[in-house]
Protein backbone atom coordinates (compact mmCIF):
# COMPACT_ATOMS: atom_id res chain seq x y z
CA UNK A 1 0.00 0.00 0.00
CA UNK A 2 1.20 3.36 -0.89
CA UNK A 3 1.84 6.30 1.87
CA UNK A 4 1.58 8.53 -0.18
CA UNK A 5 1.92 9.14 -3.73
CA UNK A 6 4.98 11.99 -4.54
CA UNK A 7 5.78 12.49 -8.34
CA UNK A 8 8.90 14.15 -8.88
CA UNK A 9 10.25 14.95 -12.21
CA UNK A 10 8.70 14.44 -15.62
CA UNK A 11 9.77 13.93 -18.87
CA UNK A 12 7.58 14.38 -22.41
CA UNK A 13 8.47 14.25 -25.57
CA UNK A 14 7.59 13.11 -29.07
CA UNK A 15 8.98 9.27 -29.97
CA UNK A 16 7.84 6.97 -32.41
CA UNK A 17 5.29 4.31 -31.75
CA UNK A 18 3.85 1.29 -32.96
CA UNK A 19 0.41 0.07 -33.08
CA UNK A 20 -0.65 -3.16 -33.46
CA UNK A 21 -1.31 -3.74 -36.61
CA UNK A 22 2.45 -2.77 -36.91
CA UNK A 23 1.77 1.10 -38.51
CA UNK A 24 4.63 3.71 -36.92
CA UNK A 25 2.95 6.54 -35.38
CA UNK A 26 3.91 9.73 -33.77
CA UNK A 27 2.56 9.57 -30.03
CA UNK A 28 3.62 12.55 -27.68
CA UNK A 29 5.00 10.79 -24.28
CA UNK A 30 4.62 11.88 -21.07
CA UNK A 31 6.86 10.05 -18.18
CA UNK A 32 6.34 10.55 -14.91
CA UNK A 33 8.10 9.46 -11.81
CA UNK A 34 6.49 8.51 -8.52
CA UNK A 35 8.36 7.86 -5.44
CA UNK A 36 6.96 6.71 -2.16
CA UNK A 37 7.78 8.63 1.01
CA UNK A 38 10.77 7.22 2.06
CA UNK A 39 11.92 8.58 -1.63
CA UNK A 40 12.38 5.71 -3.86
CA UNK A 41 11.04 5.48 -6.92
CA UNK A 42 8.64 2.79 -6.96
CA UNK A 43 7.38 3.17 -10.39
CA UNK A 44 6.53 5.21 -13.66
CA UNK A 45 3.58 6.67 -15.38
CA UNK A 46 3.42 7.03 -18.75
CA UNK A 47 0.60 8.60 -21.05
CA UNK A 48 0.92 8.11 -25.09
CA UNK A 49 -1.19 10.75 -27.54
CA UNK A 50 -1.44 9.78 -30.53
CA UNK A 51 -0.21 12.69 -32.80
CA UNK A 52 -0.59 11.77 -35.93
CA UNK A 53 -3.69 14.32 -37.20
CA UNK A 54 -1.73 17.14 -34.98
CA UNK A 55 1.28 16.13 -37.04
CA UNK A 56 -0.50 16.39 -40.76
CA UNK A 57 -2.18 19.55 -39.71
CA UNK A 58 1.16 21.11 -39.13
CA UNK A 59 2.57 19.97 -42.10
CA UNK A 60 -0.63 21.13 -43.68
CA UNK A 61 -0.08 24.87 -42.78
CA UNK A 62 3.64 24.20 -43.54
CA UNK A 63 2.93 23.80 -46.81
CA UNK A 64 0.19 26.55 -47.37
CA UNK A 65 2.36 28.78 -45.82
CA UNK A 66 5.51 28.35 -48.48
CA UNK A 67 4.21 26.41 -50.93
CA UNK A 68 1.41 27.34 -54.18
CA UNK A 69 -1.77 25.50 -53.40
CA UNK A 70 -2.23 25.38 -57.39
CA UNK A 71 0.82 24.16 -58.54
CA UNK A 72 2.54 22.94 -55.58
CA UNK A 73 5.65 24.87 -56.65
CA UNK A 74 7.16 27.13 -53.83
CA UNK A 75 5.49 30.24 -53.48
CA UNK A 76 6.64 33.79 -53.04
CA UNK A 77 7.47 33.52 -49.13
CA UNK A 78 9.58 30.51 -49.96
CA UNK A 79 11.19 31.91 -52.95
CA UNK A 80 12.12 34.98 -50.88
CA UNK A 81 13.78 32.49 -48.55
CA UNK A 82 15.47 30.64 -51.00
CA UNK A 83 16.96 33.56 -52.41
CA UNK A 84 18.08 34.74 -49.57
CA UNK A 85 20.25 31.80 -48.87
CA UNK A 86 21.58 31.71 -52.27
CA UNK A 87 22.54 34.96 -51.42
CA UNK A 88 24.33 33.83 -48.81
CA UNK A 89 25.65 30.85 -50.23
CA UNK A 90 27.06 32.83 -53.46
CA UNK A 91 29.05 34.82 -50.82
CA UNK A 92 30.68 32.44 -49.14
CA UNK A 93 32.00 30.38 -52.30
CA UNK A 94 31.75 33.29 -54.78
CA UNK A 95 29.65 32.12 -57.65
CA UNK A 96 27.49 33.81 -59.59
CA UNK A 97 23.72 33.30 -59.63
CA UNK A 98 20.57 34.38 -61.70
CA UNK A 99 17.50 35.51 -60.89
CA UNK A 100 15.02 34.73 -63.87
CA UNK A 101 11.37 36.56 -63.77
CA UNK A 102 8.82 34.69 -66.38
CA UNK A 103 5.57 36.18 -67.47
CA UNK A 104 3.45 34.18 -69.79
CA UNK A 105 2.52 36.47 -72.97
CA UNK A 106 -1.25 36.83 -73.42
CA UNK A 107 -2.19 34.46 -69.91
CA UNK A 108 -5.24 37.08 -69.47
CA UNK A 109 -7.02 35.97 -72.16
CA UNK A 110 -6.93 32.55 -71.99
CA UNK A 111 -8.28 33.00 -68.67
CA UNK A 112 -11.17 35.54 -69.89
CA UNK A 113 -12.10 33.55 -72.44
CA UNK A 114 -12.05 29.48 -71.49
CA UNK A 115 -12.18 30.61 -67.56
CA UNK A 116 -10.19 29.85 -64.24
CA UNK A 117 -10.55 26.24 -64.41
CA UNK A 118 -8.81 25.58 -67.56
CA UNK A 119 -6.31 28.66 -67.22
CA UNK A 120 -5.41 26.43 -63.77
CA UNK A 121 -5.03 23.22 -65.68
CA UNK A 122 -2.49 25.19 -67.81
CA UNK A 123 -0.89 26.69 -64.80
CA UNK A 124 -0.65 23.28 -63.34
CA UNK A 125 1.33 22.09 -66.94
CA UNK A 126 3.43 25.27 -67.15
CA UNK A 127 4.61 24.68 -63.69
CA UNK A 128 5.40 21.11 -64.45
CA UNK A 129 7.48 21.99 -67.59
CA UNK A 130 9.46 24.79 -65.74
CA UNK A 131 10.35 21.83 -63.16
CA UNK A 132 11.90 19.28 -65.43
CA UNK A 133 14.10 22.18 -67.18
CA UNK A 134 16.24 22.92 -63.61
CA UNK A 135 19.34 21.05 -61.89
CA UNK A 136 18.41 20.13 -58.48
CA UNK A 137 19.75 22.95 -56.58
CA UNK A 138 17.75 25.71 -58.83
CA UNK A 139 14.51 26.32 -57.76
CA UNK A 140 11.52 27.50 -59.28
CA UNK A 141 8.59 29.45 -58.08
CA UNK A 142 5.34 30.76 -58.74
CA UNK A 143 4.68 34.02 -57.32
CA UNK A 144 1.28 34.45 -58.49
CA UNK A 145 -1.15 34.59 -61.45
CA UNK A 146 1.12 34.16 -64.38
CA UNK A 147 4.54 35.29 -63.32
CA UNK A 148 7.14 32.41 -62.32
CA UNK A 149 10.62 33.15 -60.70
CA UNK A 150 13.53 30.31 -61.44
CA UNK A 151 16.33 30.89 -59.46
CA UNK A 152 19.74 29.46 -60.68
CA UNK A 153 22.65 28.81 -58.19
CA UNK A 154 26.24 28.05 -58.81
CA UNK A 155 27.09 29.75 -62.25
CA UNK A 156 30.83 30.61 -63.44
CA UNK A 157 31.71 33.95 -63.61
CA UNK A 158 30.67 36.81 -65.53
CA UNK A 159 29.90 36.19 -69.38
CA UNK A 160 29.90 32.72 -69.00
CA UNK A 161 26.96 33.12 -65.77
CA UNK A 162 25.09 34.87 -68.25
CA UNK A 163 25.62 32.76 -71.18
CA UNK A 164 24.50 29.57 -68.59
CA UNK A 165 21.61 31.79 -67.80
CA UNK A 166 20.45 32.51 -71.06
CA UNK A 167 20.62 28.64 -72.02
CA UNK A 168 18.71 27.76 -69.22
CA UNK A 169 16.12 30.39 -70.18
CA UNK A 170 15.95 28.82 -73.50
CA UNK A 171 15.49 25.71 -72.81
CA UNK A 172 12.70 26.85 -70.60
CA UNK A 173 11.18 28.88 -73.10
CA UNK A 174 11.37 26.14 -75.50
CA UNK A 175 9.78 23.53 -73.36
CA UNK A 176 6.82 26.50 -72.54
CA UNK A 177 6.63 26.96 -76.56
CA UNK A 178 5.48 23.41 -76.98
CA UNK A 179 1.08 22.85 -77.48
CA UNK A 180 -0.90 22.73 -74.43
CA UNK A 181 -3.78 20.31 -74.70
CA UNK A 182 -6.32 21.82 -72.79
CA UNK A 183 -9.86 20.35 -71.43
CA UNK A 184 -12.53 22.21 -72.44
CA UNK A 185 -15.15 19.92 -70.19
CA UNK A 186 -13.57 21.99 -67.37
CA UNK A 187 -14.83 24.82 -68.73
CA UNK A 188 -18.82 23.44 -68.47
CA UNK A 189 -18.33 22.76 -72.12
CA UNK A 190 -18.57 19.37 -73.85
CA UNK A 191 -15.82 16.70 -73.20
CA UNK A 192 -13.54 18.03 -75.87
CA UNK A 193 -9.96 19.46 -76.13
CA UNK A 194 -8.05 22.05 -77.44
CA UNK A 195 -4.45 22.63 -78.62
CA UNK A 196 -3.13 26.26 -76.89
CA UNK A 197 -0.03 28.03 -77.77
CA UNK A 198 1.56 29.79 -75.47
CA UNK A 199 5.18 32.55 -75.31
CA UNK A 200 6.29 33.67 -72.71
CA UNK A 201 8.73 36.80 -71.82
CA UNK A 202 11.54 36.51 -69.64
CA UNK A 203 13.56 38.69 -66.88
CA UNK A 204 17.25 38.05 -65.74
CA UNK A 205 19.17 39.51 -63.62
CA UNK A 206 22.89 38.24 -61.97
CA UNK A 207 23.95 38.40 -58.69
CA UNK A 208 26.87 37.41 -56.30
CA UNK A 209 27.29 37.06 -52.84
CA UNK A 210 25.43 40.29 -51.31
CA UNK A 211 25.84 43.08 -53.53
CA UNK A 212 22.40 44.07 -54.34
CA UNK A 213 19.60 42.81 -51.61
CA UNK A 214 16.65 40.66 -52.59
CA UNK A 215 14.32 43.35 -53.01
CA UNK A 216 16.65 44.99 -55.75
CA UNK A 217 16.91 42.12 -57.54
CA UNK A 218 13.67 41.55 -57.86
CA UNK A 219 13.20 45.04 -59.06
CA UNK A 220 15.63 44.34 -61.57
CA UNK A 221 14.35 41.30 -62.93
CA UNK A 222 11.41 42.82 -63.38
CA UNK A 223 11.91 45.80 -65.46
CA UNK A 224 14.41 42.98 -67.62
CA UNK A 225 10.73 41.26 -68.10
CA UNK A 226 8.79 44.60 -69.04
CA UNK A 227 11.95 44.90 -71.64
CA UNK A 228 11.18 41.51 -72.94
CA UNK A 229 7.40 42.39 -72.91
CA UNK A 230 8.09 45.28 -74.94
CA UNK A 231 10.37 43.97 -77.33
CA UNK A 232 7.60 42.32 -78.79
CA UNK A 233 7.30 39.49 -76.19
CA UNK A 234 8.37 36.01 -76.49
CA UNK A 235 12.24 36.98 -75.78
CA UNK A 236 14.41 37.34 -72.87
CA UNK A 237 16.12 40.37 -71.43
CA UNK A 238 18.83 40.82 -69.34
CA UNK A 239 19.03 43.89 -66.73
CA UNK A 240 22.87 44.36 -66.75
CA UNK A 241 22.85 46.12 -70.60
CA UNK A 242 26.64 45.01 -70.87
CA UNK A 243 25.73 41.02 -70.75
CA UNK A 244 22.58 42.32 -72.98
CA UNK A 245 24.90 43.37 -75.56
CA UNK A 246 27.19 40.16 -75.52
CA UNK A 247 24.61 37.58 -75.39
CA UNK A 248 22.74 39.74 -78.48
CA UNK A 249 25.93 39.44 -80.35
CA UNK A 250 25.63 35.39 -79.86
CA UNK A 251 22.08 35.58 -81.15
CA UNK A 252 22.87 38.25 -83.90
CA UNK A 253 25.47 35.66 -85.20
CA UNK A 254 23.35 32.61 -84.34
CA UNK A 255 20.84 33.97 -86.84
CA UNK A 256 23.49 35.22 -89.41
CA UNK A 257 25.11 31.61 -89.21
CA UNK A 258 21.49 29.74 -89.85
CA UNK A 259 20.69 32.40 -92.89
CA UNK A 260 24.30 31.34 -94.13
CA UNK A 261 23.66 28.26 -94.62
CA UNK A 262 20.45 28.51 -95.98
CA UNK A 263 22.12 30.98 -98.26
CA UNK A 264 25.21 29.19 -98.90
CA UNK A 265 27.52 31.90 -97.87
CA UNK A 266 30.55 29.69 -96.68
CA UNK A 267 33.22 29.08 -99.47
CA UNK A 268 36.14 26.64 -99.07
CA UNK A 269 39.87 28.09 -99.08
CA UNK A 270 42.10 25.86 -99.56
CA UNK A 271 46.17 25.68 -98.54
CA UNK A 272 48.69 23.71 -100.37
CA UNK A 273 50.64 21.30 -98.50
CA UNK A 274 53.95 20.32 -100.16
CA UNK A 275 56.03 17.56 -99.65
CA UNK A 276 60.32 18.46 -98.95
CA UNK A 277 60.94 19.52 -102.46
CA UNK A 278 57.94 22.11 -102.64
CA UNK A 279 56.08 20.07 -105.06
CA UNK A 280 52.12 20.20 -104.30
CA UNK A 281 50.88 17.02 -102.93
CA UNK A 282 47.32 18.01 -101.49
CA UNK A 283 45.31 20.76 -99.87
CA UNK A 284 43.32 21.41 -96.66
CA UNK A 285 40.48 22.64 -97.33
CA UNK A 286 39.53 25.98 -94.87
CA UNK A 287 36.15 27.30 -94.21
CA UNK A 288 35.37 30.65 -94.54
CA UNK A 289 32.21 32.62 -94.31
CA UNK A 290 31.73 35.02 -97.36
CA UNK A 291 29.43 37.54 -94.99
CA UNK A 292 27.24 39.83 -96.25
CA UNK A 293 28.12 42.96 -93.96
CA UNK A 294 31.58 41.84 -92.52
CA UNK A 295 33.09 40.39 -95.50
CA UNK A 296 35.40 37.27 -95.22
CA UNK A 297 34.97 35.78 -91.60
CA UNK A 298 37.40 33.07 -90.22
CA UNK A 299 36.23 30.11 -88.92
CA UNK A 300 37.72 30.93 -85.42
CA UNK A 301 34.77 33.31 -84.71
CA UNK A 302 32.07 31.22 -85.79
CA UNK A 303 32.89 27.57 -85.14
CA UNK A 304 32.50 27.27 -81.34
CA UNK A 305 28.43 28.89 -81.76
CA UNK A 306 28.30 26.43 -84.92
CA UNK A 307 29.34 23.38 -82.10
CA UNK A 308 26.75 25.02 -79.56
CA UNK A 309 24.11 24.75 -81.16
CA UNK A 310 24.51 22.12 -83.42
CA UNK A 311 24.83 23.96 -86.86
CA UNK A 312 27.91 22.11 -87.20
CA UNK A 313 26.72 19.22 -88.68
CA UNK A 314 24.79 20.81 -91.75
CA UNK A 315 28.03 22.73 -92.23
CA UNK A 316 30.30 20.43 -92.08
CA UNK A 317 28.39 18.24 -94.14
CA UNK A 318 28.74 20.90 -97.18
CA UNK A 319 32.45 21.31 -96.07
CA UNK A 320 33.14 17.27 -96.90
CA UNK A 321 30.49 17.66 -99.55
CA UNK A 322 32.22 20.43 -101.21
CA UNK A 323 35.44 19.35 -100.91
CA UNK A 324 34.91 15.66 -102.81
CA UNK A 325 33.18 17.63 -105.59
CA UNK A 326 36.34 19.48 -106.05
CA UNK A 327 38.36 16.11 -105.60
CA UNK A 328 35.61 14.71 -108.30
CA UNK A 329 36.73 17.77 -110.70
CA UNK A 330 41.04 17.39 -110.31
CA UNK A 331 40.31 13.60 -111.11
CA UNK A 332 39.74 14.91 -114.43
CA UNK A 333 42.61 17.13 -114.79
CA UNK A 334 45.87 16.19 -115.87
CA UNK A 335 48.61 16.99 -113.09
CA UNK A 336 45.97 17.81 -110.43
CA UNK A 337 44.48 14.08 -110.52
CA UNK A 338 46.95 13.31 -107.16
CA UNK A 339 46.09 15.95 -104.99
CA UNK A 340 44.38 15.33 -101.46
CA UNK A 341 42.11 17.41 -100.22
CA UNK A 342 42.25 17.25 -96.05
CA UNK A 343 38.92 17.61 -94.32
CA UNK A 344 38.30 19.11 -90.89
CA UNK A 345 36.19 16.88 -88.75
CA UNK A 346 34.89 18.37 -85.49
CA UNK A 347 34.50 15.82 -82.42
CA UNK A 348 30.31 16.78 -82.87
CA UNK A 349 30.23 15.82 -86.24
CA UNK A 350 32.35 12.73 -85.60
CA UNK A 351 30.36 11.25 -83.23
CA UNK A 352 26.87 11.62 -85.22
CA UNK A 353 25.22 8.16 -85.13
CA UNK A 354 25.39 8.04 -88.79
CA UNK A 355 28.51 9.88 -89.27
CA UNK A 356 29.98 6.65 -91.85
CA UNK A 357 26.87 6.62 -93.51
CA UNK A 358 27.20 10.56 -94.29
CA UNK A 359 30.67 10.09 -96.06
CA UNK A 360 29.53 7.37 -98.14
CA UNK A 361 26.48 9.11 -99.02
CA UNK A 362 28.90 12.06 -100.04
CA UNK A 363 31.81 10.02 -101.89
CA UNK A 364 28.25 8.18 -103.76
CA UNK A 365 26.75 11.31 -104.91
CA UNK A 366 30.56 13.41 -105.65
CA UNK A 367 31.89 10.34 -107.23
CA UNK A 368 35.25 11.59 -105.30
CA UNK A 369 38.20 8.60 -104.57
CA UNK A 370 38.12 7.96 -100.91
CA UNK A 371 41.95 7.53 -101.24
CA UNK A 372 42.19 11.48 -101.93
CA UNK A 373 40.41 12.22 -99.27
CA UNK A 374 41.80 12.58 -95.89
CA UNK A 375 39.92 13.59 -92.29
CA UNK A 376 41.99 15.78 -90.34
CA UNK A 377 40.76 14.61 -86.71
CA UNK A 378 41.77 16.41 -82.80
CA UNK A 379 42.89 14.81 -80.42
CA UNK A 380 39.18 16.29 -78.47
CA UNK A 381 37.70 12.86 -80.50
CA UNK A 382 39.75 10.86 -77.97
CA UNK A 383 37.65 11.84 -75.01
CA UNK A 384 34.97 9.99 -76.09
CA UNK A 385 34.10 5.91 -76.00
CA UNK A 386 37.53 5.27 -77.87
CA UNK A 387 35.85 1.94 -78.95
CA UNK A 388 33.52 3.59 -81.28
CA UNK A 389 35.75 5.71 -82.44
CA UNK A 390 38.12 3.39 -83.27
CA UNK A 391 35.82 1.31 -84.89
CA UNK A 392 34.29 4.16 -87.05
CA UNK A 393 37.78 5.22 -87.85
CA UNK A 394 38.34 1.25 -89.48
CA UNK A 395 35.35 1.75 -91.31
CA UNK A 396 36.36 4.81 -93.10
CA UNK A 397 39.38 3.58 -93.36
CA UNK A 398 38.34 0.45 -95.03
CA UNK A 399 36.79 2.56 -98.06
CA UNK A 400 40.36 4.04 -98.86
CA UNK A 401 39.49 7.19 -96.60
CA UNK A 402 43.21 8.59 -94.44
CA UNK A 403 43.04 10.14 -91.55
CA UNK A 404 45.87 12.82 -90.14
CA UNK A 405 45.63 13.74 -86.34
CA UNK A 406 45.32 17.34 -86.34
CA UNK A 407 46.91 20.04 -83.60
CA UNK A 408 49.05 17.19 -82.62
CA UNK A 409 50.33 18.05 -78.45
CA UNK A 410 47.85 20.37 -78.01
CA UNK A 411 45.56 18.30 -76.67
CA UNK A 412 44.85 14.76 -75.03
CA UNK A 413 47.99 12.92 -76.17
CA UNK A 414 47.24 9.71 -75.16
CA UNK A 415 50.42 7.04 -76.66
CA UNK A 416 48.71 4.34 -76.14
CA UNK A 417 45.10 5.78 -77.90
CA UNK A 418 47.32 6.60 -80.48
CA UNK A 419 49.14 3.64 -81.28
CA UNK A 420 45.37 2.23 -81.63
CA UNK A 421 43.64 4.57 -84.07
CA UNK A 422 44.26 3.51 -87.73
CA UNK A 423 46.15 6.71 -88.81
CA UNK A 424 48.48 8.12 -91.50
CA UNK A 425 49.73 11.43 -90.82
CA UNK A 426 50.36 13.49 -87.55
CA UNK A 427 50.10 17.13 -87.65
CA UNK A 428 52.64 19.49 -85.66
CA UNK A 429 50.22 22.12 -84.41
CA UNK A 430 51.27 25.99 -85.85
CA UNK A 431 51.87 26.76 -82.35
CA UNK A 432 55.36 24.38 -81.65
CA UNK A 433 56.28 25.65 -85.32
CA UNK A 434 56.06 28.98 -85.06
CA UNK A 435 58.78 29.53 -82.23
CA UNK A 436 61.12 26.38 -83.30
CA UNK A 437 63.58 28.56 -84.44
CA UNK A 438 63.63 30.66 -80.62
CA UNK A 439 61.73 27.97 -77.99
CA UNK A 440 63.97 25.33 -76.84
CA UNK A 441 60.66 23.97 -75.61
CA UNK A 442 58.44 24.30 -78.89
CA UNK A 443 62.00 22.85 -80.74
CA UNK A 444 61.77 19.65 -78.08
CA UNK A 445 57.88 18.97 -79.13
CA UNK A 446 58.61 19.56 -82.74
CA UNK A 447 61.63 17.12 -82.59
CA UNK A 448 59.53 13.99 -80.22
CA UNK A 449 56.21 14.62 -82.63
CA UNK A 450 58.54 13.77 -85.39
CA UNK A 451 60.82 10.89 -83.83
CA UNK A 452 57.11 9.53 -82.12
CA UNK A 453 55.39 9.61 -86.08
CA UNK A 454 59.02 7.57 -87.10
CA UNK A 455 58.51 4.82 -84.55
CA UNK A 456 54.78 4.82 -84.99
CA UNK A 457 54.97 4.65 -88.77
CA UNK A 458 53.68 7.51 -89.61
CA UNK A 459 53.96 10.50 -91.55
CA UNK A 460 54.50 13.95 -90.02
CA UNK A 461 53.78 17.50 -91.44
CA UNK A 462 54.11 20.95 -90.03
CA UNK A 463 51.81 23.43 -90.32
CA UNK A 464 51.91 27.47 -89.80
CA UNK A 465 55.62 27.41 -91.49
CA UNK A 466 56.06 30.67 -92.96
CA UNK A 467 60.12 30.98 -92.93
CA UNK A 468 62.95 29.04 -94.68
CA UNK A 469 64.50 28.53 -91.65
CA UNK A 470 61.69 26.96 -89.88
CA UNK A 471 61.81 24.47 -93.00
CA UNK A 472 64.98 23.67 -92.98
CA UNK A 473 64.68 23.16 -89.21
CA UNK A 474 62.07 20.74 -89.99
CA UNK A 475 63.43 19.07 -92.55
CA UNK A 476 67.04 18.30 -90.56
CA UNK A 477 64.88 16.67 -88.39
CA UNK A 478 63.51 14.53 -90.41
CA UNK A 479 60.24 15.98 -91.54
CA UNK A 480 59.45 16.33 -94.87
CA UNK A 481 55.60 17.43 -95.52
CA UNK A 482 54.98 21.04 -94.80
CA UNK A 483 51.75 23.29 -94.82
CA UNK A 484 52.04 26.99 -94.16
CA UNK A 485 52.23 30.74 -95.90
CA UNK A 486 55.76 30.01 -97.08
CA UNK A 487 54.48 27.54 -99.61
CA UNK A 488 50.96 29.04 -100.41
CA UNK A 489 48.41 31.09 -98.42
CA UNK A 490 44.88 29.40 -98.45
CA UNK A 491 42.64 30.85 -101.56
CA UNK A 492 39.96 29.65 -104.20
CA UNK A 493 40.48 26.48 -105.91
CA UNK A 494 40.98 28.46 -108.96
CA UNK A 495 44.33 30.67 -107.87
CA UNK A 496 45.38 27.61 -106.24
CA UNK A 497 47.25 26.46 -109.31
CA UNK A 498 48.06 30.37 -110.33
CA UNK A 499 48.94 32.58 -107.41
CA UNK A 500 50.20 30.44 -105.33
CA UNK A 501 51.84 27.88 -107.38
CA UNK A 502 54.15 31.36 -107.81
CA UNK A 503 54.88 32.25 -104.12
CA UNK A 504 55.55 28.40 -103.62
CA UNK A 505 58.63 28.68 -106.39
CA UNK A 506 60.00 32.31 -104.78
CA UNK A 507 59.56 30.61 -101.54
MG1 LIG B 1 43.26 21.27 -89.65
Amino acid sequence: MWDAIVSTGTWSGEIWNRRKNGEIFPAWTTITAVRRRDGVVSHYVGTFTDITQRRAAEDEIRHLAFYDALTQLPNRRLMLDRLRQALTASARHGRHGALMLFDLDDFKTLNDTLGHDVGDQFLIEVAARMESCIRECDTVARLGGDEFVVILEELDAGLLAAMQAESVAVKIQGALNQPYLLDLSLAGGEANTRSYHCTSSIGITLFRGHDVDVDELLKRADTAMYQAKAAGRNTLRFFDPQMQAAVSVRATLDTDLRAAIGESQFVLHYQPQVDGSGRMTGVEALLRWQHPRRGLVMPAEFIDQAEATRLIMPLGRWVLETACRQLAEWAGQAGREGLDIAVNVSGRQFHQADFVDQVKAVLATTGADPRRLKLEVTESLLLHDIEDVVARMAQLRALGINFALDDFGTGYSSLYYLKRLPLAQLKIDQSFVRDVLIDANDAAIARTVIALGQSLGLAVIAEGVETPGQRDFLKLHGCHAFQGNLFGVACGAEKLFSEAAAERRDG
